[in-house]
């Protein structure tokens, strides 16, 4: 079974083809990014139209047979998902082959099936619009806890607009923070979720008042990353499981990575992450989830902007 997967829940515009030997036949893709301030999302939906004929014809180049084509209908911007839909449809309609819709979510959590050992862990999930801490119970996805505001990644991203830092933030954030002190933030920690908001509030008053962007930097992260390490280690041991996987495009920063990985040695358990190149938006995740769902037979062609994992049923 081959697929051909496409994603543009959000900034990234991506194709990929994946087969049911989980061998990855071609992988691309084009981000929208800005100098200064955040996405738009109608701009990020105009990129994603331009760039995804030439991507998608790339693909074809590469592998002349698909069986059927996958596209993430939910959730994300509704502008860039009605771009990946259309794109996925006229594609399914020329090469005459079946065509689904996934939740982008979902193929998250699957990637750190394809990409790592990991078997039954607590998942948390850092991207640009989601920070949950999930993990399964029969077919069946549980969130534990999450974000009551914005995500993480779009917490940073709105971080770094405010100091001036261009968009996506936070691989900036990540490399400013290695040259910054600590200054004391507001640390929020509700039951098992966390919220995000007040600290990008607080940091830009800290700004105004001359406050130095490497220092801000360091704090912000410092501060977050505690908060989710600690929700992580109450769901590792409310659920008694042992493992934890963490995916979604923050994945990529390493001090993130290196919280988990210290809460992890303690308990005795095994932290992974999905490669750095799989961690954000990308369309192996999406054909790999397609041929995951396409043997269930499963058929969700239309978009869904707001479609949570905890309501759909899942296979792996
Ligand atoms: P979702 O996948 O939930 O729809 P998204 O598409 O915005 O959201 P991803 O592509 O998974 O999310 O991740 C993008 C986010 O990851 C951005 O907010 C970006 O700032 C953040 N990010 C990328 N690299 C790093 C890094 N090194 N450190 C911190 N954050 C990072």
């Amino acid at each position: 079974m081959i697929c051909l997967g496409i994603e543009g829940t959000a900034h990234t515009a991506a194709v990929a083809i994946v087969n049911s030997n989980k061998e990855i036949l071609y992988d691309n893709r084009d981000m929208y990014t800005k100098k200064t301030g955040g996405i738009i999302p109608s701009e990020a939906a105009q990129h994603h139209k331009k760039v995804f004929p030439k991507l998608i014809k790339e693909a074809l180049e590469k592998v002349k047979k698909i069986d059927f084509i996958v596209y993430s209908n939910a959730p994300g911007l509704a502008p860039c998902l009605m771009e990946a839909r259309d794109a996925a449809k006229n594609i399914s309609k020329k090469l005459k082959v079946p065509l689904i819709g996934i939740n982008h979510c979902i193929a998250h959590l699957s990637s750190a099936h394809l990409f790592t050992k990991v078997e039954n862990p607590v998942y948390l999930f850092t991207s640009g619009a989601n920070t949950q801490i999930i993990s399964s119970e029969g077919n069946r996805l549980r969130i534990f806890g999450e974000t009551l505001d914005v995500g993480i990644g779009n917490a940073l991203d709105k971080f770094g607009r405010n100091i001036d830092l261009g968009f996506p933030a936070g691989p900036v954030v990540e490399q400013l923070a290695k040259k910054g002190k600590y200054i004391e933030l507001p640390y929020l920690v509700k039951g098992m979720d966390v919220a995000f908001s007040g600290l990008v509030t607080k940091t830009d008053n800290l700004f105004k008042k001359g406050a130095k962007k490497e220092d801000l930097c360091f704090s912000m992260q410092e501060t977050c990353f505690a908060m989710l390490t600690e929700v992580t280690e109450r769901a590792l041991a409310h659920c008694n499981k042992n493992e934890v996987v963490l995916i979604g495009g923050v994945a990529a920063n390493k001090r993130l990575c290196k919280m988990l990985e210290i809460m992890c040695k303690e308990r005795n358990a095994k932290f992974y992450a999905v490669p750095l190149k799989y961690a954000g938006d990308n369309a192996t995740m999406i054909a790999w989830q397609g041929i995951l769902e396409y043997k269930g037979k499963r058929n969700r062609v239309d978009i869904n902007p707001y479609e949570r994992i905890d309501e759909i049923e899942i296979n792996f």
